[in-house]
């Protein structure tokens, strides 16, 4: 039988940012050896030699964030030290358990929470769920943010679920943003841009007034590009 005859193929859009397997890999040299001999240091290749996507990891779990996008996160912890960390979309939980021993480092008592509408893939041992919290919810429901009312302040919140993300983020300006609080979309402003510039143009301006870009982490990394949002001003 060919494989042609195959009922059902799989969507591939749902691997579109994730890559096949949540949990980590280390990285496989095919082509040349990872002892390479120094009497031929001359014609040693200079690429990598295996996949960059999937390598970033923190402690043995896979890190959906490059080094760029960790040093700036790491530079806007140490400067905000925050008490709640929000990230929607947890994959394989590797940016929950960074944010976590990260703000442990710095000494901040701070509680990571992650939503995502499948934890089946998230790869984080009970053992290290200490001040981690993690909710099976869809992000197309504003009421999955309810529960977040009364969080400890300052806040960073981070949508990397990249689903409803203008109406969540309404949501946490109305509900939950206290004055110098985070919103923080990640990877998709240069999409947005490209494809709809004019929706984007304008839904980010219908913030002005509660939100503004902060330029010291904006052009930070390009996964942050144009998208780290600072709560401005308390509501009257
Ligand atoms: N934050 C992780 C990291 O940095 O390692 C990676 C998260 S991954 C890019 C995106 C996740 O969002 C996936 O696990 C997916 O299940 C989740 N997701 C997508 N749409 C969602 C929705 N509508 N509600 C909740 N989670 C969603
Ligand atoms: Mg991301």
């Amino acid at each position: 039988m060919s494989d042609y005859s195959r009922e059902n193929f799989l969507d591939l859009n749902t691997f579109r940012g994730l890559g096949e397997d949540p949990a980590y890999q280390p990285p496989v040299l095919t082509d040349r050896p990872r002892d390479w001999p120094l009497d031929r240091w001359t014609d040693a290749p200079r690429d990598l030699g295996f996949s960059d996507f999937s390598r970033y990891q923190w402690r043995g779990l896979r890190m959906l964030k490059d080094p760029d996008t960790q040093a700036a996160l790491h530079d806007l912890l140490c400067e905000l030290r925050p008490r709640t960390i929000v990230e929607l979309g947890v994959y394989g939980g590797g940016s929950l358990v960074w944010f976590r021993d990260l703000t442990k480092l710095m000494g901040i008592d701070c509680q990571v929470i992650g939503i995502d509408k499948d934890l089946s893939r998230c790869q984080i041992p009970d053992s290290e769920k200490s001040n981690i919290s993690l909710y099976e919810a869809d992000c197309s429901d504003l009421a999955t943010f309810e529960p977040l009312r009364g969080a400890a302040h300052p806040l960073v919140f981070i949508d990397d679920a990249h689903s409803n993300t203008f109406n969540i983020m309404k949501w946490a300006v109305d509900h939950l943003l206290e004055q110098g609080d985070y919103f923080i979309i990640e990877d998709m402003i240069p999409y947005w841009d490209r494809y709809s510039p004019k929706h984007l143009a304008e839904y980010l301006a219908a913030f002005r007034d509660v939100l503004s870009m902060d330029m010291v982490y904006a052009n930070a990394s390009s996964q942050l590009d144009r998208g780290v949002f600072r709560r401005a001003d308390m509501k009257e």
